[in-house]
């Protein structure tokens, strides 16, 4: 069975405002804990799953975890595809909304942020202790020893394990990355890809150290989100449509606490019924103006 890819909205909940002024007014009060998702990310250039022009309507299937621990041919087609998204990656740059959550920390006005991304723009844009929820496509796992590794460092080792790739790579420069880095590749040229063990054990199968659909957030990470979501003012999600229970969960805590949930994001979220408002504007936008509003 596949995990929970798609909802379809019920409707329920708070309606959409194009007022930005609850965001503002959470802001002011501080103790803020921010929960991110791929719709902080799409004016960087990642476009998220579900949004307008999400990868899931492009067709994009994310592997699952069973799939990617569970056969061989899977785990080649994902390091080919990685390998080739991995780099587009790379040449992301945060934006106006990462940026403003970075300054709204720094003013000690966000006390922490949880992001459901895996790119890492959040820490880019200078914020610190971020909990990365489903890790970061900077990390490399072995599912043997458990070693932890830097994902630049297996770019060099499948560069050379893989000499042709590189035009390969070339040819296909324009395609587009998907927000779990994945491209799209023809099935010719994941054929051809091979994969590398891990360096420490030699034998051990490699994994990005990012949760999978399919894959549980390791319970320490839950308690620690916890522990943050638990001492909040305001819960304000940021650009999810909070379909996945890894994120919602979160949002139904706050709520059963009386804790406030601001919902910022491009259309309904499954999380609205648990929220006292949700503004539908472009992040970058709602997030810088809340900066300039709340700078003294
Ligand atoms: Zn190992």
């Amino acid at each position: 069975m596949r995990p929970t890819l798609t909802w379809e909205p019920t409707g329920e909940g708070v309606p959409a405002s194009t007022d930005p002024a609850a965001v503002v007014e959470a802001v002011e009060a501080g103790g803020v804990v921010v929960l991110s998702g791929a719709g902080l990310s799409t004016e960087s250039g990642i476009p998220d799953y579900r949004g307008e022009q999400g990868s899931l309507r492009r067709g994009h299937l994310p592997m699952t975890y069973q799939e990617f621990t569970g056969e061989e041919q899977a785990r080649q087609r994902y390091w080919a595809r990685s390998q080739l998204g991995w780099r587009a990656m790379t040449r992301a740059r945060p934006n106006a909304g990462h940026r403003a959550v970075a300054a709204l920390a720094d003013a000690g006005l966000v006390t922490g942020v949880i992001t459901q991304n895996v790119d890492g723009l959040q820490q880019a844009a200078g914020a610190r202790d971020v909990i990365e929820l489903h890790g970061s496509l900077d990390r490399v796992t072995c599912l043997t020893c458990g070693n932890l590794s830097d994902r630049a460092d297996l770019d060099r080792r499948l560069r050379e394990a893989n000499p042709g790739f590189e035009d390969t790579a070339e040819r296909h420069r324009a395609a587009r990355v998907n927000p779990d880095g994945d491209v799209d590749l023809p099935e010719d040229a994941v054929r051809t890809f091979r994969v590398v063990p891990c360096a420490v054990c030699r034998t051990g199968v490699l994994k990005p150290d990012v949760v999978f659909f399919g894959e549980n957030v390791p319970p320490g990470r839950v308690a620690a989100c916890r522990l943050l979501v638990d001492t909040a003012a305001t819960l304000l999600v940021l650009g999810s449509s909070l379909t996945v229970m890894s994120g919602l969960r979160f949002v139904r805590q706050a709520a059963q606490a009386g804790t406030p949930v601001v919902i910022v994001n491009q259309g309904p979220t499954r999380g609205d019924r648990w929220a006292r408002h949700r503004v539908e504007l472009p992040l970058g936008e709602v997030m810088s103006a809340v900066v300039d509003r709340v700078r003294p």
